[in-house]
């Protein structure tokens, strides 16, 4: 078996463009994982860790973390070092989004992923002295990793999951590509390539959701299909992605099959679903049923300019 130094190729230290010594030679990332804690349905607490004193600023706290090798994604070097660092299981989390902080030359990124309850975890590395899930709420009285403090009022805001719920039919009928003469495989299309979206992640959301500038979101996606369309449903999307891509392994597409209307089903899933909640539809009717069920809306041209 080949050690794990082997291919460590980004351990050392380089400067960036502000002038600053940093560690990592192809940058740094770290792994900000959250989960629901007590008290309160709404609570989340984060994992941290606080540094050895021998250490580069010894004594705070910050999210588990490191130099990210040459051949890595920032993705699978945050989830290396948790593990490595805190014993977190990398499985156990899903990835929802990167904040970049480029210095120039230098960045580091942060992987924020949720888990589904604060799992167990532990120091494993002599640059840990202890580790902790930490209420979101406590994290500013913290004495905090200067890098890692200059982040967390937009780290907090991306602490949920996000789940697109497209509306299939709407969607469809925006873009004039033949659907009209086969609808099951016209939505098909579009949840493959809403495969390929919840792959890569996406660079952008609607600014009227008012959130932080990630660099990139892992949402899941829903997408609501009526009438012809619903053998859809029963089939798998497309098979297994390329392991090198940005994002989470899994690309997060499911296909529900309405029963009746699909604005019913979509209008329930826009009050129901936990976390934010991110509707696509020109339909004006539903877009005012989704927001008063507390979700954001959006149109089909937004989406397809993503694809
Ligand atoms: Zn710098």
């Amino acid at each position: 078996m080949v050690g794990p130094m082997a291919n460590r190729d980004g351990n050392g230290w380089t400067a960036c463009s502000l002038g600053h010594r940093h560690w990592g030679r192809y940058g740094a990332a770290g792994l900000l994982a959250y989960a629901p804690c007590r008290p309160g349905p709404d609570q989340v607490c984060v994992l941290l860790q606080r540094r050895s004193w021998w250490g580069n600023h010894g004594g705070t706290w910050g999210p588990p973390g490191g130099a990210r090798d040459s051949h890595e994604s920032a993705v699978a070097a945050a989830l290396r070092e948790a593990e490595e660092e805190c014993a977190l299981p990398a499985g156990d989390v899903s990835v929802r989004g990167i904040l970049r902080d480029d210095h120039g030359g230098w960045s580091y990124q942060t992987v924020i992923a949720g888990a589904p309850r604060p799992l167990p975890v532990h120091p494993v590395s002599s640059e840990t002295s202890k580790v902790s899930w930490v209420p979101a709420a406590d994290v500013a009285a913290l004495d905090l990793h200067p890098g890692f403090a200059a982040q967390w009022p937009a780290l907090r805001e991306a602490l949920q999951p996000l789940t697109i719920i497209v509306d299939a039919a709407n969607v469809m009928g925006s873009r004039p590509d033949g659907w009209w003469r086969d609808r099951a495989g016209a939505a098909r299309r579009l949840r493959d390539q809403l495969a390929g979206l919840a792959a890569e992640g996406l660079t952008a959301l609607p600014e009227s959701m008012h959130l932080p500038a990630l660099e990139r979101w892992f949402p899941e996606f829903v997408l609501v299909v009526e009438g012809a369309a619903r053998p859809v449903a029963a089939t798998h999307a497309a098979g297994p992605r390329d392991p090198g891509a940005p994002g989470p392994p899994d690309g997060r597409v499911r296909v529900v099959a309405a029963p009746g209307s699909g604005d019913d089903t979509i209008a329930a899933l826009a009050g129901d679903l936990a976390g934010r909640r991110l509707v696509v539809t020109a339909d004006r009717r539903l877009r005012e049923r989704c927001v008063a069920a507390g979700a954001s809306v959006t149109g089909p041209s937004w989406l397809l300019g993503q694809l």
